[in-house]
């Protein structure tokens, strides 16, 4: 077992927050090391155009984004080391991190940055089909729908999106959404509309997703609905299904630790990324769930290192002062 890796300030989350947390961190000589953990890129990997992201004038991609990120975090001298932390203990300073890969690290100051989760809808069949026909992620899946029908579910700008992308490769897109208007900004609801291969199925819910019969591997074959004002229940034959309904903070980790809302997010001190615990910090989804955006997780990561930098000199000016040898002086 290796030993112990000793860091003034880890990063735990590789999108938006983790990287300009990083990138301030590491331009303030703090010398972070910055924990990628399973989805390096975080959600704008799942993602296409990006239009909102200011600094650009024509729309780019998700994953170009944050392999740019990535390069500019490492060429202000941060260091990212892909492991997955399973485990830590934030009851006492230093605060104790342990990876997948079995490497503790040490931190004397911790910035939360691990983003947020694609939610599930829970219903039968939805779990053993994941991959063989249900998908959360269009841009990872939507290729092998190509010329075929499938469906979104959801009412928000990622179900939109989503559903916006697919209708460039499937040959037809139905959109079901439990209500009767979306949540989606406006003008994401336009091009929808625009769309001659996009349907939309309103106040309807998935109650089941069917397999198809025989094959070796169960496929999907159809999603069974129910709309929720006549009651009626009916089949809607799909070769593809991609679950857009959200998103769950990855806070598990961190559980009993510091404190959260009933939802899971991380509760920061008004105005800062400032945790329940001095020298923790939270940006991006984690602690956020009203913005969201990939510009405001960035906004809190730089926060966030901002307010490391500051806790670390305070924290380091206090052991010195307390130290015999210079208070012998
Ligand atoms: P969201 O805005 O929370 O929308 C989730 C949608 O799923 C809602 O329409 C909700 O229905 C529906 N839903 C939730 N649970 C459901 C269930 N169990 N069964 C059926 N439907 C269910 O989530 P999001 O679309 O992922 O967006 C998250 C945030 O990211 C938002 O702030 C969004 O603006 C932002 N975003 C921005 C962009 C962009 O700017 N390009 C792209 C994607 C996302 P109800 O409406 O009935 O609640």
């Amino acid at each position: 077992m290796s030993d112990p890796i000793r860091t003034r300030l880890l990063i735990l989350g590789a999108g938006p927050a983790g990287y300009t947390a990083a990138i301030y961190a590491a331009r303030a000589g703090l010398d972070p090391l910055l924990v990628a953990g399973l989805q390096p890129g975080g959600q704008l990997t799942i993602t296409t155009d990006v239009e909102n992201y200011p600094g650009f004038a024509d729309p780019i991609q998700g994953p170009w984004l944050m392999e740019q990120m990535a390069k500019q975090v490492e060429h202000c001298g941060a260091r990212i080391q892909q492991d997955v932390v399973t485990a830590v203990d934030l009851s006492a300073r230093p605060f104790r991190a342990t990876g997948d890969s079995g490497q503790i690290y040490l931190a004397e100051s911790l910035v939360i940055a691990t983003g947020a989760q694609a939610r599930w809808l829970g219903v039968p069949g939805e779990k053993q089909l994941s991959g063989f026909g249900v998908s959360a992620c269009a841009t990872c899946d939507g290729f092998f729908y190509r010329g075929k029908r499938v469906a979104v579910i959801g009412g928000g700008n990622t179900a939109v999106e989503e559903a916006l992308y697919l209708s460039n490769l499937a040959a037809h897109v139905t959109l079901i959404h439990r209500r009767d208007s979306f949540r989606a900004e406006r003008i994401m609801q336009q091009r929808l509309m625009a769309r001659p291969n996009i349907a939309i199925l309103w106040d309807s819910v998935v109650q089941e997703m069917l397999p198809a019969e025989g094959g070796r591997i169960a496929t999907l074959r159809a999603l069974a609905l129910r709309n929720l004002k006549t009651g009626a229940v009916s089949e809607l034959a799909v070769d593809g299904a991609f679950v857009a309904i959200g998103h769950d903070p990855a806070t598990a980790l961190f559980r009993g630790q510091l404190a959260m809302d009933a939802e899971g997010y991380i509760e920061t001190v008004p105005g800062t990324p400032r945790t329940s615990v001095p020298g923790v910090f939270a940006a991006g989804d984690v602690q956020d769930k009203v913005y969201r955006q990939a510009v405001t997780a960035a906004g809190t990561g730089c926060m966030a290192a901002l307010e490391a930098e500051k806790f670390l000199m305070n924290a380091e000016t206090e052991s010195a002062t307390d130290s015999p040898a210079i208070a012998a002086k």
